[in-house]
């Protein structure tokens, strides 16, 4: 008579009675590993059980544990051993599979009379609160779930998404809970796009850690206002805040205010990767325009080709598309104007002395300005409106990294593209802590992965 028992999480099993329930000379020995690895005071493994189907295979295996005689339970509350009282029907936890075959632990849990809180259930050690598996399968189903999206860290271990969303989740939990935050000099602030939409709520604000000797996700929060930034510091913490020395942003109005006005004594940075890219928005921009007006010639094809090319650093095209590059660049077009301005602004970069730079700065905005492009020329306004922050850079050099920032962000792509399985944004920020964040990892006495 098969029974079908519906744990948390989402798990089905079905029980059926045991068919065989032999004791080869095997099972010694799996319970000296399981002693080896993960002994628990006061319990003892009691029994390990292979549960066949009607086939004849082996479908799972069962550990029975039981108390140890001698030793009183543990009020789960103050964790202070109390005099048992009675005990609850039997309950399992899913454990990490043994070769690959489903595993769970079997306990009836005792109820002890403590002094102070009563009545309660026995601290478990291998579990924690309500929870259907046991901690060391957490541990085992997170860790995986770095390497492998969560969807197929389910379907390998044979448990369900949620199962291994709730995993991930107690043990980002605890990493956040245990992190530490000193030493952090420089962070990172920026926007990313995420989901569909284009409303604020497809906004993400991250904030980085962008030392040299680390370089982690700190705080995600939803949307990119005045709010949301105020929110992720104020996480960190005023320490953590009053002890930068550097933070590297875009030049997003609403973060220029909040920096401002609460790490004003921080060096603020405009970061280098995102004026590149105002500067390839603007060169794209005058590229689709003039596509747009040579509708129908052959110049339009040709423009339209080398979109890419146009976008990358001159220095990097390389082979049969730079000669096409150059000849594109030798015609009277417009975009080969925009592509000229734009590669003329790294040298703004090598520059050593903000004087110098500022100069250099000076001059790039008045040619940019008489270009009569005019995507180019609201770029050289918005460097001019921003020339102390621009400078600020020259100040910083060799102190913060200019691709921590960009690197970071391509980083967090990778998992959110990997996302459509996650349903929720909850999810996905997790997610993000996990893969993103260095947090600590809760101790074990095993690392099962
Ligand atoms: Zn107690």
């Amino acid at each position: 008579m098969a029974k079908k028992l519906v744990f948390g999480y989402g798990l089905k099993v079905r029980i059926e009675p045991a068919r065989q329930t032999e004791r080869p000379a095997m099972q010694l020995q799996v319970k000296t590993v399981l002693n080896d690895i993960q002994h628990f005071v006061g319990f003892v493994y009691a029994e390990v059980r292979r549960v066949r189907n009607r086939r004849g295979r082996i479908r799972r295996i069962d550990i029975r544990l039981e108390a140890h005689g001698g030793i009183d339970g543990k009020c789960s509350r103050c964790l202070e051993p109390a005099p048992g009282y009675d005990r609850l029907p039997e309950r399992r936890w899913q454990f990490v599979p043994l070769w690959g075959i489903v595993t769970w632990f079997l306990y009836a849990p005792r109820r002890v009379a403590c002094p102070r809180h009563g009545v309660v259930v026995e601290h478990v050690p291998w579990s924690e609160g309500k929870r259907p598996m046991t901690l060391a399968m957490m541990g085992f189903l997170a860790r995986w779930a770095r390497r492998l999206s969560w969807r197929e860290t389910a379907q390998v271990f044979q448990t369900s998404w949620e199962a291994v969303y709730r995993s991930v989740e107690w043990f980002v939990q605890w990493g956040l809970a245990h992190r530490k935050l000193e030493g952090v000099e420089s962070l990172g602030v920026d926007d990313l796009h995420w989901g569909r939409g284009k409303g604020a709520a497809s906004f993400l604000t991250v904030i980085y850690q962008i030392d040299r000797h680390c370089r982690r996700l700190l705080w995600v929060g939803r949307r990119r206002t005045m709010a949301t930034l105020r929110r992720g510091l104020a996480a960190l913490g005023t320490e953590v805040v009053g002890g930068l020395r550097f933070v590297c942003s875009d030049m997003w109005r609403p973060y220029l205010k909040v920096i401002a006005a609460k790490v004003g004594h921080a060096l603020h940075v405009l970061d280098h990767f995102h004026i590149t890219l105002h500067l390839n928005q603007a060169v794209d921009q005058v590229r689709r325009a003039e596509s747009g007006r040579l509708r129908g010639r052959p110049l339009a094809k040709r423009l339209k080709q080398m979109r890419w090319h146009l976008l990358r650093r001159g220095s990097r095209v390389r082979g049969h598309a730079r000669i096409k590059l150059k000849a594109l660049l030798a015609s009277k077009l417009a975009t080969a104007r925009a592509w000229d301005l734009k590669e003329c602004f790294q040298h703004f970069w090598h520059y050593k002395s903000p004087a110098w730079a500022g100069a250099f700065l000076d001059y790039w905005c008045w040619r940019a300005l008489r270009s009569r492009l005019e995507p180019m020329r609201k770029v050289a306004r918005m460097l001019r409106s921003h020339e102390e922050l621009l400078l600020n850079w020259f100040k910083a050099k060799g102190e913060i990294s200019s691709g921590a920032v960009e690197g970071l962000n391509n980083k967090i792509r990778v998992v959110t593209r990997r996302s459509y399985g996650f349903r929720t944004y909850e999810a996905m920020e997790i997610a993000l802590y996990h893969t993103l964040g260095r947090l600590p990892e809760p101790e074990s006495t095993h690392r099962f992965c």
